[in-house]
């Protein structure tokens, strides 16, 4: 399962989620569940450090 990248939280399949690769390293899947993102709360890949909107 999936994990949010900024609350850990499991993301549930059929919720409304984000998945992308770093954009700056490449090397890592962040993910953003509905609530972060509705939000608007920064991510921060875990490999390179890099955060983002
Ligand atoms: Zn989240
Ligand atoms: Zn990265």
């Amino acid at each position: 399962m999936p994990k949010c990248s900024w609350c850990n939280k499991v993301i549930v399949p059929k919720e409304n989620f984000v998945r992308f690769p770093c954009p700056n390293c490449g090397g890592v899947i962040i993910v953003r569940c509905k609530k972060c993102r509705e939000f608007g709360r920064p991510y921060k890949c875990p490999k390179c450090g890099f955060t983002g909107p």
